[in-house]
């Protein structure tokens, strides 16, 4: 088996010319019959940020699991942009966050601005536990902002702390999705696993909560959780890919549940960070067999519905 994935990730993770690429990738959703791809997690932040979570993957920092992780799309935003649109991604986010108080402000002042110089993006904005929280982030949803990026791990900080309370209610009322990397992978955190997460839906059953990475590697626990809140939703994100299966495998015994959720997944790459080729992760999904229908609701059809394209 393991020699098996071995092979498989040389030929998928064979570096092809970009425009190759693309082309493949279009004959993927083409062949579906899709009208393109809805990708909800790809990366998008200051240069001086983005360098320097590159420089992080670089150094195999403790947060990555001291996994080898060569960065694939290692260019200038505008190079990134243009080869979201080569693929045919339709609509993609701007994950972006901080990793300590006092910056969030100015991550979504620069993401407002990203947002109206690339209308393709999905404004995008995030939040930590601070003073503040409530009134930044009651702006950013007056200012547009139609999707947020919440990440446990790396911000170190329990989702369920009492100051994100408002804010948590706050955009489940306005019905604003919450991108958030919640599970224990690559590398676990002091609040990361489904237990902090399900004290937020206990409170507030109607956030509409995207579990990044399908929760890597509490993927039952989180599709639990899913099965019991109604807008509880899961990205793919790195998930079902050789490089994620070779550490974090997703159980077989849970595809029933993945068919039986396939109208709350959707479809999530980590563009332009992933150690692989973007084709691979689509690879990955279908390679699972669950059909093409299943493929047409994850990687469009669900985001369609749920932000209204
Ligand atoms: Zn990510």
């Amino acid at each position: 088996m393991q020699v098996v994935r071995e092979r498989r990730f040389q030929v998928s993770s064979t570096r092809m010319a970009w425009g190759e690429e693309a082309g493949e990738v279009r004959r993927f959703w083409g062949g579906l019959g899709l009208p393109g791809l809805i990708d909800v997690h790809t990366h998008f932040m200051p240069e001086r940020v983005l360098h320097k979570v590159w420089g992080y993957f670089d150094a195999n920092g403790p947060l990555i699991g001291g996994l080898k992780w060569p960065i694939t799309y290692r260019k200038q935003e505008a190079e990134r942009t243009a080869l979201l649109r080569e693929f045919g991604v339709r609509a993609f986010t701007a994950m972006l966050y901080p990793h300590k108080p006092g910056m969030a402000r100015w991550l979504n002042g620069w993401a407002a601005d990203f947002a109206r110089r690339t209308p393709d993006c999905l404004h995008t904005a995030t939040l930590y536990p601070e003073p503040d929280v409530e009134t930044y982030v009651r702006e950013a949803v007056e200012a547009g902002a139609r999707v947020f990026k919440a990440h446990v791990q790396v911000g170190a900080y329990d989702p369920a702390d009492e100051r994100l309370q408002q804010a948590w209610g706050l955009l489940a009322e306005a019905r604003i999705p919450v991108v958030m990397h919640c599970g224990s992978g690559p590398a676990p955190g002091k609040h990361t696993g489904p237990e902090p997460i399900a004290r937020v839906l206990a409170r507030h059953p109607k956030l509409r909560l995207i579990v990044a990475h399908m929760g890597m590697p509490e993927y039952e626990e989180f599709l639990d959780l899913a099965e019991r809140y109604d807008q509880v939703r899961l990205d793919t994100t790195m998930t079902f890919t050789d490089f994620t299966e070779g550490f974090m495998p997703f159980p077989h015994r849970a595809l029933p549940q993945l068919t039986a959720l396939g109208d709350r997944i959707l479809l999530g790459s980590d563009f332009p960070n992933t150690p692989y080729p973007y084709l691979h992760q689509l690879h990955a999904l279908e390679r699972l067999g669950l059909g093409q229908e299943w493929l047409r609701a994850v990687c469009h059809d669900n985001a369609a519905n749920l932000f209204g394209l």
